[in-house]
């Protein structure tokens, strides 16, 4: 890949959109559909947990949506396929669980109303669908619910990836977490000169600037590509997973990107965090350099109804549906995405 490439040039050009698909989402026919759609609409990346059958899903989900560009001569390009790995505890690698057998019969369950993902039924939390948001633990009346972490051993994971290639890594980690940061870098020094993007997905807290220093050096001493160097993408984590809370998230994101901006970070700042159809607006009109957004709750809560379906290639009206949903916020970043061609084949009712 050079910087001719879309995934490049959409970060050099300040249009780049990632779909967040979840760092511990694990559902992988939401996955699948979730891939085809914003794959269609013109996302750059695709960021997946680190789960082998998840990587399977979304590589063959957004190959199918390749496959059906390109019978009609459209050539979106493909995204890239990026994994999120943690090097130590962090909210975006946790699963909820609550012993069910001791829910009150009289509980009206407002931890399944709750639930964005429909990850609780009446036998408790399922953890494929769960990912980690935390909004069932404040409202269970008797505190039942609980948050475990979902970690894989850095072994596990440098061996899994040799197996299993991605394009891209996102490292999500925090002040204090150094000796995690080194761990984990090591385990992935077979992998790292094959990959085309990495990350580093950081909140705001105390430290935090000297700990990304620490962090940047090291990757910058390492045996990634020099193109890859040159695009090290920092993400900015505003409010983790609350984009479709309320659309003041966004705000969050963007005064922490606007402080970032000034520690010049080689490479390219992105926002998440919070992040929804405000986010690029606001960035601009707070003069914030970003190169792109990376939407997770909110991208998928626009097109929830048709995801959790079967699979959206069988149902070509609701997948148009949701493409041209999802396009709606794409054009946000990439205003001319329809004159690029990039779903012409769908046949979008107007
Ligand atoms: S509300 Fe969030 S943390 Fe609770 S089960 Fe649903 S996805 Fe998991
Ligand atoms: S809110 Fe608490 S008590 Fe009620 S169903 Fe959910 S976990 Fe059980």
């Amino acid at each position: 890949m050079n910087c001719k490439d879309r995934p490049y040039r959409s970060l050099s050009t300040g249009s780049w959109f990632k779909l967040i698909g979840g760092a511990s989402f694990q559902d992988l026919p939401a996955l699948h559909n979730l891939a085809l759609v914003y794959t269609l609409a013109g996302a750059d990346c695709v960021d997946v947990c680190a789960d082998p059958a998840v990587i399977v899903q979304v590589a063959e989900a957004i190959r199918l949506a390749r496959g059906m560009a390109s019978a009609e001569k459209s050539t979106p390009g493909a995204p890239l396929l990026m994994v999120s790995l943690n090097d130590g505890a962090d909210p975006h690698f946790r699963k909820a669980q609550f012993p069910s057998f001791l829910c009150p019969s009289e509980c009206i369950r407002p931890c399944l109303q709750i639930c964005p993902v429909d990850a609780i039924t009446s036998e408790g939390v399922i953890a494929e669908r769960c990912y980690g948001c935390g909004r069932c633990a404040p409202v269970c009346p008797i505190g039942l619910i609980t948050m475990r972490p979902w970690e894989q051993s850095v072994q596990d994971i440098g061996t899994m990836l040799a197996a299993h290639p991605v394009d891209a890594l996102e490292i999500h980690t925090h002040s204090g977490n150094w000796a995690g940061f080194q761990r984990l870098w090591a385990g992935l020094a077979q992998i790292l000169p094959g990959l085309k993007l990495v990350a580093v997905s950081f909140p705001n807290e105390p430290g935090i600037r000297e700990h990304i220093e620490q962090v940047c050096t090291l990757i910058l001493a390492s045996a990634l590509s020099e193109e890859v160097k040159r695009n090290l993408v920092w993400q900015v984590d505003g409010l983790p997973m609350s984009g479709d809370l309320a659309r003041g998230t966004a705000r969050t994101a963007v005064q922490f990107a606007a402080h970032v901006q000034g520690w010049k970070l080689p490479g390219h700042l992105q926002l998440a965090g919070g992040t929804n159809d405000t986010s690029v607006a606001l960035a601009a009109s707070e003069g914030v350099h970003i190169a792109g957004v990376g939407y997770g709750s909110y991208a998928r809560r626009l097109v929830r109804t048709e995801i959790d379906g079967g699979p959206l290639e069988k149902h070509p009206a609701l997948l148009s549906q949701a493409v041209r949903r999802a396009q709606a916020l794409v054009r946000q970043l990439k205003p001319d995405i329809a004159q690029e061609g990039i779903t012409p084949w769908l046949k979008l009712p107007s």
